[in-house]
């Protein structure tokens, strides 16, 4: 755990410069890398030695931005991946296998949603989702014997249900499984989930963390913290032989606190190879080093937009968990005291026709699949990310059909309001 303070964290951790060394981290733009005998290859191929030899594994450029959001995080090992998708499937996939099952919140990202509930489910393994407000009872009634985890997101994703993180790590723990975060909106900045309880914690780095929405990718970081040994036979892949290393036992070689990024980057890129490109992986380090100033004006922007909406006379509803009287004030004011992020929902009374004319005459928010960055943009999740939803899939996942998502960037926060009235009068 690093010394500093997140701002400096943000900048320095994870490549520290000799003499004579480049400044900023190095873009290693390198598929392989140089041994003088066999033997020493065969060495990192045995991970009897540590090193890179091909970077569908391992780069040293995003090793280095995978040490940096693991100190932000707090965590003891972590890897990047090539994209948010990649990093939701592979942190599930490293602990489940066909037959085992999974209890996820059902506010969370549509993507996720459909990665569990359609294409993970053709592998064999199923999913039962809470709605995150449900009560003890259902919760414990979601387990099963052959549980392996419990997903959510820390502020879902468009819902802005913030998620009561310690109440789901106390349920996971109870049952002997690690708890899953996607950290994606509150950022460690705002939110670290491994301070109340959260074993493994994802993110989609496309958004907050690069900022500019120049890269898609994800990140995985690990606590250290859950004991897999302690429930060997849930978890045989980190507690058993794997033959495709000779035998080794991922707990006994590289401890709790790198066991689990270790099996996940020497199996499932090894097989699946979803690695980020080194520069890709520089451009989101660039990112980071301004995520501690971006987050504060992405919030405090956010908090005037939804007061501004809040009164204003064409909008139905609001939903932002940093605003007074919000349903989710107060778990927002508990994990996240400085504040949520820049995302604010709306409903734009007159339904999905009104929505439509709202959205035609926004001149600077962009109508934009996407969230999350310096610009501001919108969408209406309903008829794009969450399409594939049934309508009740949609209300279990708290989104309306009127639900527009605005993401409120880093600009003036005059100029954004004023887009939004202009927009609200044409309708
Ligand atoms: N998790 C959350 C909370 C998201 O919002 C997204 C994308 O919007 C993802 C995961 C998927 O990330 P990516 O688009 O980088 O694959």
């Amino acid at each position: 755990m690093s010394n500093y303070q997140k701002g400096t964290d943000c900048l320095h951790a994870g490549y520290v410069p000799e003499s004579g060394e480049p400044r900023n981290i190095p873009i290693v733009q390198s598929t392989t890398f140089r041994y003088g005998s066999s033997e020493a290859m065969g060495a990192l191929f045995d991970l009897e030695a540590e090193g890179y030899f091909y970077t569908r594994l391992q780069n040293p450029t995003s090793d280095r931005v995978a040490a940096k959001i693991c100190a932000l995080e707090g965590g003891t090992a972590a890897m990047l991946t090539s994209s948010g998708q990649a990093a939701n499937f592979f942190a599930v996939f490293n602990i489940c296998s066909a037959g085992d099952h999974v209890v996820a919140s059902s506010a969370i990202y549509g993507g996720t949603f459909n990665l569990f509930s359609v294409t993970m489910k053709r592998m064999g393994i199923e999913f039962t989702f809470v709605s995150p407000e449900c009560t003890d009872e259902e919760l414990e009634a979601a387990f099963r014997p052959n549980t392996k985890a419990v997903f959510g997101e820390t502020i879902a994703n468009p819902a802005l249900i913030v998620l009561d993180i310690e109440r789901f790590a106390k349920a996971a723990h109870d049952h002997g499984v690690p708890l899953i975060i996607d950290n994606t909106f509150a950022t460690p900045v705002g939110c670290r989930p491994f301070q109340w309880g959260a074993d493994i914690v994802t993110h989609s780095t496309t958004k907050y963390m690069d900022g500019h929405a120049n890269c898609v990718g994800g990140a995985i970081v690990d606590s250290g913290n859950f004991d897999w040994t302690r429930h060997a036979e849930k978890y045989p892949g980190l507690c058993t032989p794997d033959e495709s290393y000779h035998g080794l036992v991922y707990t006994e070689r590289f401890g709790l606190g790198g066991a689990y990024i270790t099996k996940a980057v020497v199996q499932l890129m090894r097989d699946f190879g979803a690695s980020p490109a080194p520069m890709n992986a520089y451009l989101l380090n660039v990112g980071l080093e301004t995520l501690h100033l971006r987050m504060p004006r992405h919030r405090s922007n956010g908090l005037k937009v939804a007061q501004f909406a809040k009164n204003h006379p064409k909008i139905a509803w609001v939903n932002y968990p940093d605003l007074e009287g919000d349903k989710y004030y107060d778990l927002a004011k508990k994990y996240m005291p400085e504040g949520t992020c820049g995302v604010v929902t709306f409903g734009v009374k007159g339904g999905r026709a009104a929505a439509e004319t709202f959205m035609a005459g926004l001149k600077l928010a962009s109508i934009a699949t996407h969230v999350a960055d310096a610009k501001t943009c919108v969408l209406h999740p309903a008829s794009s990310t969450h399409r594939q939803l049934s309508d009740a899939e949609l209300e279990a996942a708290g989104v309306s059909p009127d639900l527009i998502r605005l993401s409120v960037g880093i600009e003036d926060p005059e100029d954004i309001i004023a887009d939004l009235a202009q927009a609200l009068d044409q309708v």
